[in-house]
């Protein structure tokens, strides 16, 4: 990517027709008969259509011309067909969560909130299972699961919906030990671009049956179809579970921690790497005063006997690291207020200038190449002039550099982006990958082209097999020569 200023035009929303003229009609037509099948549940409302087109991220918001409540499976059918008769793009809607513009309705079109789709439709406890409507968020689900001994691991911090996370193929502070999303979901309810229901995956917890496709549509950011219902994996509460932090002289050291931990097999449940800058964003933030040296977050899962053992295991290691001491968090509401700071990372970091904005990098490397990725990229970011703390999942060899920018900072925004392009030239000359998590959305459309090359174009086959006016989420993930991308 180069590192222009601002984003092309052919990304941004202004070029898109506005509401009313004669190149929107077919959209208004479409939006005309989903009043007849919802009634109030069609907003065209400033306000509504604004929240609809601005994800968390720093991307500028693109509004969808309305935005849809879908309340089951069969009105989702209903929409999408209404959408493919009038050529309406469609972007379905999670919690809006996503950092890489995913949400964005680049070329106008009808956003499908599917949040209210939030029913837990089974729990199979004895098969450590469930069917969750799209909507359900991760929180609610371990809410509702809770009672019956069991949790879903996914956490990818956010309190994003099931169905968002799917299809952004997510993970989080957990994926060390239990997996992302794809090693997690078993099944999907799909609604193709034509409102064909479409059902893959079993509960089987293993199949060479056909093609997976339940692993094609995990990960495809809503352009291949709109997922109405997911059955995950459910895992046993542990017996044990403790949480502790601790901070290294060096962010050397701290890598080292991290990389011999993983090499030695320990089975740790997270293991979360904050930079020094990081660690006073989050002090001022969260009001804390953990030491502002690069640090590391831990969770122990296990019997207590194991979980002991594994935090004594990796206590050799971090003292061999320079580390005097673990700062324990035992009791859940230490714990809670632990982990509360590390998800609230993303905002720390923005709080540390007011007016700021943050642009999130997001690679993944081989676990060999991390210290030498996150070093230079700290080097990198000094000689940058930067305000850019690091936080990572690092067992899994993922980490992002939180850059702090300001909106009409031309010059720092230029900086930013050279920084980032960069960094991913570093992680994908390392074997890795320009966004380990959050996906390609818009904004890593030419990373992603740099990474997969020849393989866009087997990409490119399945979308139009799948969508093949181009309806579905269009301008995301890569560009096609179907209508709208
Ligand atoms: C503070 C913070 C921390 C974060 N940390 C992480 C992290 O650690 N790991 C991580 O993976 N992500 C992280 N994210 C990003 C975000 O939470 C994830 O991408 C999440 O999976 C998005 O879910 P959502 O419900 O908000 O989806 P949305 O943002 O609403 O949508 C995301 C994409 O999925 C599509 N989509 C949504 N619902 C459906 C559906 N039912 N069917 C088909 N397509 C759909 C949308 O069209 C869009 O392309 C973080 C975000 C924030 C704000």
């Amino acid at each position: 990517m180069n590192a222009a200023v601002i984003r092309p035009a052919a990304q941004n929303r202004d070029d898109a027709p506005a509401a009313g003229s004669p190149e929107t009609s077919h959209i208004e037509a479409a939006i005309a008969e989903l009043k007849v099948l919802l009634g109030d549940r069609v907003s065209t409302v400033a306000a509504v259509r604004e929240r609809h087109g601005q994800d968390e991220s720093w991307h500028p918001p693109h509004p969808p011309h309305a935005v849809v409540f879908a309340g089951s499976t069969d009105e989702v059918s209903r929409i999408a067909k209404i959408c493919t008769r009038h050529s309406a793009p469609m972007i379905p809607f999670g919690a809006g969560t996503s950092l890489e513009g995913n949400i964005a309705a680049l070329h106008g079109g009808v956003c499908i909130d599917l949040g209210g789709m939030n029913r837990v439709i089974e729990v199979n406890t004895q098969d450590m299972d469930v069917r969750v409507e799209a909507g359900v968020t991760r929180k609610q689900l371990n809410a509702h699961v809770k009672d019956s001994g069991l949790f879903f691991p996914v956490d990818p911090g956010a309190d994003a919906t099931i169905g968002g996370m799917a299809a952004t193929r997510a993970s989080g502070t957990t994926t060390v030990r239990y997996g992302t999303m794809r090693d997690n979901v078993l099944g999907l309810t799909v609604i193709l671009a034509d409102g064909n229901v479409v059902r893959v995956g079993t509960r089987a917890r293993k199949s060479a049956a056909g093609f997976d496709l339940t692993r094609l549509l995990i990960g495809s950011e809503g352009t291949l179809g709109i997922i109405t219902e997911v059955q995950l994996r459910l895992y046993s509460i542990p017996e044990a579970i403790t949480a502790a932090i601790c901070s290294f002289p060096t962010l050397e050291n701290a890598v080292a921690a991290v990389i011999q931990t993983i090499h030695m097999g320990i089975p740790v449940a997270r293991i979360e790497l904050l930079d020094a800058l990081e660690m006073r964003a989050v002090n001022l933030f969260s009001r804390l005063d953990y030491p502002e040296r690069p640090t590391l977050f831990f969770e122990f899962h296990g019997s207590p006997a194991g979980a002991a053992e594994q935090a004594e295991t990796v206590g050799e290691i971090v003292r061999d690291q320079g580390v005097a001491n673990f700062q324990w968090a035992i009791r859940p509401e230490d714990r809670n207020r632990l982990w509360e700071a590390r998800h609230n990372a993303l905002y720390a970091a923005r709080a540390l200038r007011a007016g700021a904005k943050v642009m999130i990098t997001d690679v993944c490397v081989p676990i060999s190449a991390l210290a030498r990725c996150i070093l230079d990229t700290r080097t990198d970011i000094d000689a940058s002039r930067l305000v850019a703390p690091i936080v990572g999942h690092v067992g899994d060899g993922n980490f992002h550099v939180l850059i702090v920018v300001m909106p009409d900072d031309t010059d720092e925004i230029g900086r930013a982006m050279a920084l980032n392009d960069r960094l991913v030239a570093r992680a994908l000359a390392a074997g890795g990958t320009c966004t380990g998590e959050h996906g390609v959305g818009y904004g890593k459309i030419d990373y992603l082209q740099q990474e997969q090359g020849e393989a866009i174009a087997l990409m490119r086959a399945i979308k139009q097999a799948l969508d093949p006016h181009g309806l579905m989420n269009p301008g995301k993930v890569f560009r096609s020569g179907t209508q709208l991308l």
